[in-house]
C-alpha cells in the first residue's frame, strides 16, 4: 500500500466541510474589510524566501522543500505566504493601483518540521496583507479584521500577544547587546542556539529548551531597544485597539521566525493549544518589498494556521459548517428510481441536501443505510405510495412516518 507523505494529511468528509466553512467565512469577513483574494503559485524561486524570510532562519536553513527543476533552476514549495505577495506586488506593478492595497490569501504551505500535534509538513494558512500604509491605524485595522473573524467563529478565550521589535537599526544595536549579555553563558546554550549565535542570534530568545529559556530570562527584552518613534507607533496600536475593546498582552521578548518583521509583531494564542502551538502570527514588514527590489512600500499582515484553527473551532461554528443532515430518497417500487432522481433535482435546486439510494437496497436495508448515514428523514417511494402520487416521509429522530403528496414534499422537507 502506498501511504501519504509524512506530515501531510487527508482531510476527509465531513471534516472537509469545516475547512470549506472556515474559508468561506474568512473570505466573507476579510472582503467586508476590503481584502480581496490573491491566488499565488505554490512554487516559487528559492531565492525569494532566502532574501525575504532570511537565510539564518529555521525556515530557510532547514525546513524548505527545495529542488531543481529539469533545467536546473532551484525552486521551493512556499513555506509561507507574505514573500509571494510581495513578489507579486512588484512583478504585477500593484503599486499602480489605488493604495493601500488590501489582499487576502489562503492555501497550503510546506515546511520540513519535526512532527507533533498541530505541526505538519503541509499545512494551510489564511492571511491578509495591507500594503502601502505605515500608520498605526493600518496595524489596528489588520488586527481588528483578525479579531472580528475569530469572534464570528465564536472564539472568546484567545489572547493576542503584542511586541515591538523596533526598526532594523534598533535591532542591530540590540543584537550586539544580547550577545554581550549572553556571552558568559554561551557554553551552556543548546546546540541549535550555538548555531543561531552567528546566524540569527534573535532566535535564541525563541528557543524552547528549558536551560536556554532560563538564560534568556535575564536578558534585556528586545522591546526595550526600540527607538522612541517605534515605541510611539506600537503604543498607539495598543491604545487604539483598547478603544475598540480589544485588549492585547504585551510580550517584550516575543520574536518571530521570519527576518522581515519590524516594529509591530503579534501572535494569537489559544489556551487549548498552549503557547507553543501558536494559532496566528503576524507583523509589520516595511522594508520587505524594497529589499526584494521593489518600491519602498510598507506592509503589515498575519497568517492564521488553518489546521490549528479547525482543531479548536468552537462547537457552534462546527455545527454550522457541518450543515444539515441529509434526506435519503429511497426508491423501493419498480420504476421509482426515476421519480427519486427527479425529486433529488427539485430538492437540490431548493438547497435541500438529499441522497438517492442507487444500489438497489430493499426497504429494510435502505432504512438501515439511512440510519448509518445519520439522515434526518427518509422519503420512501413504494408501490402504494407511488400509485397514490405520494411518498412515505419518515422522520428519523422522532421515528414517525406520514404520507405526503409528491408535490408537497419539498416544503415538508425544509429543515
Ligand atoms: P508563521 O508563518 O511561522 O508566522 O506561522 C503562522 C501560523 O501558521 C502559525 O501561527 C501556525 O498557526 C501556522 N503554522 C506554521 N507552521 C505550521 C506547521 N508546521 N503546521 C501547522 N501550522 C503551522
Amino acid at each position: 500500500m502506498i501511504r501519504k507523505v509524512k506530515g501531510t494529511r487527508d482531510i476527509l468528509p465531513p471534516d472537509s466541510r469545516l475547512w470549506a466553512g472556515v474559508e468561506a467565512e474568512a473570505l466573507r469577513i476579510f472582503s467586508s474589510f476590503g481584502y480581496d483574494e490573491i491566488r499565488l503559485p505554490v512554487l516559487e524561486p528559492t531565492d525569494l524566501f532566502v532574501r525575504s524570510v532570511g537565510e539564518g532562519t529555521d525556515i530557510v536553513s532547514k525546513e524548505m522543500y527545495t529542488f531543481s527543476d529539469p533545467k536546473g533552476r532551484s525552486l521551493t514549495l512556499r513555506p509561507e505566504g507574505t514573500a509571494g505577495v510581495a513578489r507579486a506586488y512588484i512583478e504585477n506593478g500593484l503599486g499602480q493601483r489605488p493604495q493601500p492595497l488590501r489582499l487576502a490569501y489562503m492555501g497550503p504551505m510546506f515546511r520540513y518540521e519535526k512532527m507533533q500535534r498541530g505541526r505538519y509538513r503541509q499545512f494551510s494558512q489564511i492571511g491578509i496583507e495591507l500594503l502601502g500604509s505605515s500608520t498605526p491605524e493600518a496595524d489596528v485595522e489588520v488586527i481588528l479584521a483578525l479579531h472580528t473573524f475569530l469572534a464570528v467563529l465564536g472564539f472568546d478565550d484567545l489572547v493576542i500577544v503584542l511586541n515591538n521589535l523596533g526598526d532594523p537599526e534598533d535591532r542591530q544595536r540590540y543584537i550586539a547587546l544580547l550577545k554581550k549579555e549572553l556571552a558568559p553563558h554561551r557554553e551552556r546554550l543548546c546546540g541549535d542556539c550555538q548555531r543561531r549565535w552567528d546566524e540569527n542570534p534573535l532566535r535564541i530568545l525563541d528557543c524552547k529548551v528549558p536551560s536556554c529559556r532560563e538564560i534568556v530570562e535575564d536578558t534585556t527584552p528586545v522591546a526595550e531597544a526600540a527607538s522612541a518613534e517605534s515605541r510611539a507607533h506600537v503604543d498607539a496600536v495598543e491604545l487604539e485597539l483598547a478603544d475598540l475593546g480589544i485588549t492585547v498582552r504585551r510580550a517584550p521578548r516575543l520574536v518571530r521566525g521570519l527576518d522581515y518583521y519590524l516594529r509591530t509583531v503579534f501572535e494569537v494564542i489559544s489556551p487549548e493549544l498552549g503557547e507553543n502551538t501558536v494559532l496566528c502570527g503576524g507583523g509589520r514588514y516595511d522594508r520587505l518589498i524594497a529589499d526584494l527590489g521593489g518600491p519602498q512600500v510598507p506592509g503589515i499582515g498575519f497568517a492564521i494556521g488553518e489546521d490549528r484553527l479547525i482543531e479548536v473551532l468552537p462547537a457552534a461554528a462546527r455545527d454550522r459548517f457541518l450543515g444539515e443532515r441529509a434526506v435519503v430518497l429511497l426508491p423501493v417500487a419498480e420504476g421509482a428510481a426515476a421519480v427519486a432522481l427527479g425529486l433529488a433535482r427539485d430538492l437540490a435546486l431548493a438547497g435541500i441536501r438529499a441522497e438517492v439510494e442507487v444500489t438497489g437496497r430493499s426497504l429494510r436495508a435502505g432504512l438501515k443505510w439511512a440510519a448509518k448515514l445519520g439522515a434526518r428523514a427518509v422519503v420512501i417511494l413504494g408501490e402504494d405510495e407511488l400509485a397514490a402520487g405520494e411518498a412515505a416521509l419518515r422522520h428519523m429522530d422522532a421515528g414517525e412516518q406520514e404520507r405526503v403528496p409528491l408535490e408537497r414534499l419539498r416544503e415538508a422537507l425544509v429543515p
